[in-house]
């Protein structure tokens, strides 16, 4: 198969890259690199099935081109990381709703199949946990910023399932929850590469708020794994799923198993939202995605747990700190069947 992945320089899109490269698809990148980075993609550039190029998606032409060159579409290049929605709300809002029009657009001329990235964020501050993807989303005010990421992104599926529902442009939407691994950067204020660096680094690990917050960390691995077997299916055409691990943790006790698995003596403090993100900031509570509809089309779920996701990233991050580039996969498969013994998720145990 021929893949375009938008954003394939990013976090996600460089391990989405490196799987479909090994099963033996040829690759498509384009990426302006704003958030992803050449070194995500360094070791993949000697592979004679990974094609890249460094533009935006605002060039049509070339655009139109690479997508007549591929059979799906993963459009995974967005405005991603609270602290870059808080400072920069105007190319959130832009790169996001812009972006996902311009490979609508482009993709229905040829029906091609668009697997579209959303979040988790769409659910905004709603308390009924599990987030089913039929749940009704519950934004704050327009007055706060941000709140812009998830009415971009609810958006963007508007769109999207608009394309489906009226051109008959087969498309996937998969709400992501707090996808972690190698390679993510703490650079736009994602908590798990803030807190190792923070770990391996000083001067303390900062959590943000009371520590309360929960949220449930998914393995990038076991995202892909779940994108890869969606875009499989002629189940998962014209809906929308979550992708996420449902084992819960708050943010406290996330910090506390980072502190411990790396044996620091990095203080933990706290620091109120006003002062981390801006006056007034609203956070979400909980955020624990319901699996069964990703477990009824793709017979899978993430299930990683925890500890082994933080303590990959803590040889990422020690391994970047000693300058040496070490490949950080793992063996496939990852996605596991339901009914094991984890299958009722739960918070984590430290
Ligand atoms: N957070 C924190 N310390 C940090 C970065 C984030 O305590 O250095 C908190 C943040 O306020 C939120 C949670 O960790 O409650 C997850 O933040 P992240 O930005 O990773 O993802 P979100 O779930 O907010 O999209």
């Amino acid at each position: 198969m021929r893949s375009l992945i938008t954003g394939g320089a990013g976090f996600i899109g460089s391990h989405l890259a490196e799987q479909l490269i090994a099963r033996g698809d040829d690759v498509f990148i384009l990426d302006d690199l704003s958030t992803g980075s050449v070194e995500n993609i360094r070791h993949l550039k000697s592979s004679s099935r990974f094609h890249y190029v460094f533009d935006s998606l605002q060039n049509r032409h070339l655009l139109a081109e690479l997508v007549d060159e591929s059979e799906v579409v993963f459009h995974l290049a967005a405005a991603v990381g609270v602290r870059l929605i808080v400072e920069s709300p105007v190319r959130t809002i832009e790169t996001n709703v812009n972006g996902t029009q311009m490979v609508l657009e482009a993709a229905s001329k040829k029906k091609k199949l668009v697997f579209t990235a959303s979040t988790s964020e769409v659910y905004g501050k709603s308390d009924k946990i599990p987030f089913r993807e039929d749940s009704d989303l519950v934004l704050g005010p327009t007055t706060k910023g941000r709140w812009s990421y998830a009415a971009s992104k609810a958006l963007d599926e508007f769109l999207a399932l608009s394309y489906w529902k009226e051109k008959k442009l087969p498309v996937i939407v998969a709400r992501f929850f707090n996808t972690v691994g190698p390679r993510q950067t703490g650079r736009y204020g994602m908590v798990l590469p803030n807190f190792v660096a923070q770990a391996l680094g000083g001067p303390a690990i900062t959590i943000f708020g009371s520590g309360q917050q929960s949220r449930c960390f998914c393995d990038v691995q076991d995202c892909v794994q779940a994108i890869l077997r969606l875009v499989d299916s002629d189940l998962a055409v014209g809906e929308v799923v979550n992708i996420g691990s449902n084992q819960e943790v708050t943010i406290e006790a996330l910090a506390q198993m980072v502190k411990q698995r790396t044996a620091s003596s990095s203080p933990i403090t706290y620091v109120p939202y006003d002062e981390a993100y801006e006056p007034g900031f609203e956070d979400m509570l909980r955020r624990v995605p319901s699996l069964e509809k990703l477990q009824r089309i793709t017979g899978g779920r993430p299930m990683t747990p925890l500890h082994s996701i933080v303590d990959r990233v803590v040889a990422y991050f020690r391994n970047k700190n000693a300058g040496t580039v070490v490949e950080t996969e793992r063996p496939l498969p990852v996605l596991v069947p339901a009914n094991t013994e984890a299958e009722a998720g739960g918070t984590v145990a430290l």
